[in-house]
């Protein structure tokens, strides 16, 4: 499904990613961990190429992102090409980023209608049912301003699911969250996990990730430094590295 392989990418001379393969199985759930600067975040935005790596490549479903082969050689889409490749990648940001001029329902229905083309009765229908199923049937007609941030991240993660994406990204959805709200926005994350929605989840959750990762990854100076099975990376971690930033955020 998701095909990471050997990327790198550096901002001027500071080498952010330094040879990142990770592969995600259909239906997988992978929890993302490591230090402040490790890459994560980097890591995610080449997945849908915010960011343009420098060497390596991802495809999703066999297809390269953000490039096609010409011969021998990769080329750039163009940018309506890449547009269209992010449709199927849904992203869920830590700052929630709803438009703040639209409602909840509008938030959702925009990409649909704008981006897909779909015909506004069926997106809306669709976005509805989105809507009820992070437990927001009664705040569609509610401006992001009069939701908690709870409700604003459930918002976000229905508009990430509107264009049905293959795989959706998360990159510390419950970070910037009052405590008490943290809750509220993993037990959607946990109900789409076991839905069987792919998921690439950045966050220091671990009860999350011992629950819901198929496969946790723990990333330090632009490295997969571990994967494997949340238990056997949470309990039983192989490098020293990984002990050490367990044994600070546990
Ligand atoms: P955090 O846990 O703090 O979110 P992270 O693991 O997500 O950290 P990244 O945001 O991927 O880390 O950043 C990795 C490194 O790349 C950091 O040193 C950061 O300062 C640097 N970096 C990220 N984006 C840019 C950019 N656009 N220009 C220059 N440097 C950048
Ligand atoms: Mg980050």
């Amino acid at each position: 499904m998701v095909d990471v392989r050997g990327i790198h990418k550096s901002f001027g001379p500071l080498e952010v990613l330094r040879g990142v393969d990770l592969r995600v199985r259909a239906g997988e759930v992978v929890v993302i961990l490591g230090p402040s600067g490790s890459g994560k975040s980097t890591l995610l935005r080449s997945i849908n190429h915010l960011e343009k790596v420098n060497r390596g490549y991802v495809r999703i479903d066999g297809e390269l992102i953000g490039y096609r082969r010409s011969g021998k050689r990769l080329r750039e889409l163009k940018e309506r090409e890449v547009l269209r490749q992010r449709t199927h990648i849904g992203f869920v940001f830590q700052s929630f980023n709803l438009f703040p001029h639209l409602t909840a329902l509008e938030n959702v229905v925009e990409a649909p209608i704008a981006a897909q083309g779909r015909p506004r009765r069926e997106a809306t229908e669709r976005a509805l049912r989105l809507l009820e199923r992070v437990g927001l049937s009664d705040k569609a007609h509610a401006y992001p301003r009069r939701l908690s941030g709870g409700q604003q991240q459930r918002v976000a993660i229905a508009r990430a699911l509107a264009l049905e994406p293959k795989v959706v990204l998360f990159d510390e959805p419950t970070s910037a969250l009052d405590p008490e709200l943290v809750g509220e926005v993993l037990d959607v994350m946990r109900d789409l996990a076991l839905g069987g929605t792919t998921m690439i989840v950045v966050s220091h959750e671990i009860g999350f990730a011992r629950e819901v990762a198929d496969t946790v990854v723990f990333m330090d100076d632009g490295l997969i430094v571990e994967q494997g099975p949340s238990s056997q990376v949470l309990d039983n971690p192989r490098h020293e590295r990984t002990r050490a930033f367990l044994a600070k955020v546990l």
